[in-house]
Parts: C-alpha cells; sequence; structure tokens
C-alpha cells in the first residue's frame, strides 16, 4: 500500500465486488470509486440515496449504512466518518463478503432508477479558475487587456441560483431575452441566438461553517465533499449586452445541468497533483497559501465534452466529441482556494451548496470549453464528421459531459453522464 497521503486498502487496484458489473474494464463505477447519488425506483414518491456500483445501484438504508434519506445529512459527516463508512462499503461489496447475501437485497439496477439532483442545492456559486477560458473569452470581449488585473490576484465568482439546477438527462427551451447586435441601433428581444454550453466541474459542500468563521485554507476539505460534472449553460447573445457592470445574469440562470453521482475527495485521493504557480505570476496572497495545497492541491480529472445533433441521432450515430480538457491543466485555483476565499469574509457555506469550477478549458484550440472558443466568438463554425457545422448550439442538440481519472497503478474511476437537450424556444 502507498504511503501517499489519503491512499489506503479501498483504492487497491486488486480489490474486486461481487457485483460483477463492477469489475468489468472500463467501467465508470468500480469498487474503488463509489459516488453517492439519489435515486427514485418505480413506484417511490421519495428519492432514496444510493451508492454506483457497476450498473447498479446499493440502497444505503436497506444496507442498513443509514437510518434517513436525507443526502445533506450525510454530507455533513466529518472526514473520519467519512473514511468509515467508505471502508464499510468498500469491504461489504467486496467478494467473499459476510454482507453479500444481505446487501444483494438492496441493489436496484441503475436501468430501472430515475436519479435525481444528488442533494437538496441551496445555494450556487460559480468561479472562473480556468485561465485558459478566462484569457480566451477576455480577447473576444478586450482584444488589448484580456486577462483583467485582478485575476492573478482574487478567484473571481458571481453567485448564481439553485432553483434552475437539473438533474442530467433533462431538455430544456432556449432562453428568450434581450440582445444587440453590434449593428442594432436598440436591443432586440427573443430567443437566444448565441445558445452554449461550460464544461465545469461542481464542488459540492459538506460539512456547513457558521457565519462569521472563515474555512482556512488548509481546513477547506473538510468542507468539501466531493465533485460531479456541471454545464453551465450560456446565452452569449444576452451575456454580453447584460454584464456590465454586475456580471452575468439571464445569460446564465435559466438553466444549469449536474451529473448525478458525488465523487468523493476519498475517491479521488489517487488522482492528486501538486499545484503551483509559474514563478513570474503573483504569488497567492498567505491565506491563500499552503504547504498541503502545494503538495497535492490539484485533481487530475480528464473531461470531455460530447455533441449530438437531431441529425446524428436521427441517423443513429453516436455523440461526437468537440472538446477533452484537464481539471489539473485548467485551473488556476485549486478547490480549497476556492472555498477558503469564499469564505474568508465571514460568508456562510452550507450543506449541499454548489461551487462550480468556472469553465475548464485547457490549453490548445480544441481543448476549449465553450463554444464560444472552440468557434472563436461565432466567426469560425467548427465542422462535424456528418458535415454539420456549428457555431453556437442549434435545437435538438444535446451536450454530454463526461469525466475519468486514471493513473498507473490504480482503478480508473468515472463521473458518469452530464447530458441534456435544447428544445426549441416556447413560443410567446
Ligand atoms: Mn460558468
Amino acid at each position: 500500500m502507498s504511503a501517499e497521503s489519503g491512499i489506503d486498502a479501498t483504492h487497491d487496484p486488486a480489490r474486486m465486488s461481487w457485483v460483477d458489473s463492477a469489475n468489468v474494464a472500463g467501467c465508470e463505477f468500480p469498487i474503488q470509486n463509489l459516488p453517492y447519488g439519489r435515486y427514485r425506483a418505480a413506484g417511490d414518491t421519495d428519492w432514496r440515496l444510493g451508492v454506483a456500483i457497476g450498473d447498479q445501484i446499493l440502497d444505503l438504508r436497506r444496507a442498513g449504512l443509514v437510518d434517513h434519506a436525507d443526502m445533506n445529512r450525510l454530507m455533513e459527516l466529518d472526514l473520519a466518518a467519512r473514511a468509515n463508512m467508505r471502508f464499510l462499503l468498500a469491504e461489504g461489496l467486496t467478494r467473499a463478503s459476510a454482507d453479500e447475501a444481505r446487501w444483494r437485497e438492496a441493489l436496484v439496477p441503475m436501468g430501472r432508477a430515475r436519479m435525481g439532483l444528488p442533494c437538496r442545492i441551496g445555494d450556487y456559486t460559480d468561479f472562473y479558475a480556468g485561465i485558459y477560458h478566462a484569457t480566451a473569452v477576455g480577447r473576444l470581449f478586450r482584444p488589448d487587456n484580456p486577462l483583467l488585473p485582478n485575476y492573478k490576484w482574487v478567484p473571481i465568482g458571481y453567485h448564481g441560483r439553485a432553483s434552475t439546477i437539473e438533474a442530467s438527462g433533462h431538455g430544456f427551451p432556449r432562453p428568450c431575452g434581450q440582445y444587440k447586435g453590434e449593428e442594432d441601433v436598440a436591443p432586440r428581444f427573443g430567443p437566444s441566438q448565441r445558445l452554449d454550453f461550460e464544461l465545469e466541474l461542481g464542488v459540492f459542500v459538506g460539512r456547513p461553517n457558521p457565519r462569521g468563521q472563515a474555512i482556512r485554507l488548509d481546513q477547506a476539505e473538510e468542507h468539501i465533499f466531493g465533485f460531479a460534472l456541471f454545464n453551465d449553460w450560456s446565452a452569449r447573445d444576452l451575456q454580453a449586452w447584460e454584464y456590465q457592470p454586475l456580471g452575468p445574469f439571464l445569460a446564465k440562470n435559466f438553466v444549469s445541468t449536474v451529473s448525478p453521482w458525488i465523487v468523493t475527495l476519498e475517491a479521488l485521493a489517487p488522482f492528486r497533483r501538486p499545484w503551483q504557480r509559474p514563478a513570474d505570476d503573483p504569488q497567492p496572497l498567505p491565506y491563500l497559501e499552503g504547504a498541503a495545497n502545494r503538495a497535492r492541491g490539484a485533481f487530475a480529472i480528464d473531461l470531455e465534452v460530447r455533441l449530438q445533433t437531431q441529425a446524428m441521432r436521427a441517423a443513429g450515430n453516436a455523440p461526437e466529441r468537440i472538446s477533452h480538457s484537464n481539471f489539473a491543466d485548467a485551473a488556476y485555483w485549486t478547490i480549497a482556494q476556492l472555498v477558503a476565499h469564499h469564505t474568508v469574509n465571514g460568508c456562510a457555506l452550507m450543506s449541499g451548496d454548489l461551487i462550480a469550477t468556472g469553465t475548464l478549458s485547457g490549453p490548445a484550440p480544441d481543448q476549449a470549453g465553450s463554444l464560444l472558443e472552440l468557434s472563436a466568438g461565432g466567426k469560425r463554425a467548427i465542422r462535424l464528421s456528418n458535415g454539420e457545422t456549428r457555431t453556437f448550439l442549434h435545437d435538438g442538440d444535446s451536450i454530454t459531459l463526461h469525466g475519468r481519472c486514471a493513473r498507473e497503478g490504480f482503478r480508473p474511476i468515472g463521473f458518469g453522464e452530464c447530458t441534456a437537450t435544447v428544445f426549441a424556444a416556447l413560443a410567446d
């Protein structure tokens, strides 16, 4: 077993489950992952708590691991209790476990379950931690001055809206709003002509902090329960017209999509990386600086965006990859820094709050996490393999995000899907 911090027997790549589908190569939910989610099976009126294992869901209450169905309460557990729960899950799901016979009764096939939001999301904050995204978007708006002078000093964010965050698998109508083209003398009202996605990760807050009591950088991970994929759908034409002086508003809050499984911090332990700041960049202020953050603050998570148009769907073509990046390469700040900064003024975070990273574009052109970047502000359409082109999204388009972690000597784990489909705008 490795002496590396946070890695224990639950990460042993040789560990196999009595749930056979979890042992198949390429499975996103092997026994080393164990992400949490909320599901309903046929006849259920309330959400149930489950853990993904292979193509099955282990119901936590039926397995005797919790006596409630409140994910937010489960997420408040301290680090030791969380680790203990992970240990019990890993042991009980391992081949030849004494729990097998009883826990088989607690399995529900994923194909017969509907996944919901993983918890009640009280508040939602979106950061802007992707420096390649911030630079590319800044260049479109301000060619001479792409990165604003505060960017390398202060993690930029805004308060979003939790009420319109949806679980993966939904559809939504194209939003309407005000926009003003360069040639227009006055703004128009109508369906957005520049609808976009944003490739992000969402961080779920576990333990709350009392108002007035900042979360220090070295304590931040005690308050972070885990990660999910997050698509911060954006109407670029609405955004361009409304964003000054207070930032995003109706361009963002019509809908956001989150994947149903929270991959825990514990599961991600093998995939952590040192975090560093280029020597000629400003170094973080003391409250954003720490040895543990330097040693293992970053997470190497491979991310991917796939697009399926209506024509592709009709022809039976699979979604096509249009972008890929990695969280560790894309982010200028770590999640611990985002949490420390968010609370440094005394702001209270609640269990279930969602903190999104911002668009995670990589340095290369095909690593851009939005169509705004991939199409150079709508000037250069991307070409799909069936001959279709896109600058922004058309009605009928589906966007699916994927996330995976892999490292030599460890079992790869995945995040599942974060998918949603754009419909035509509602008639007014
Ligand atoms: Mn965003």
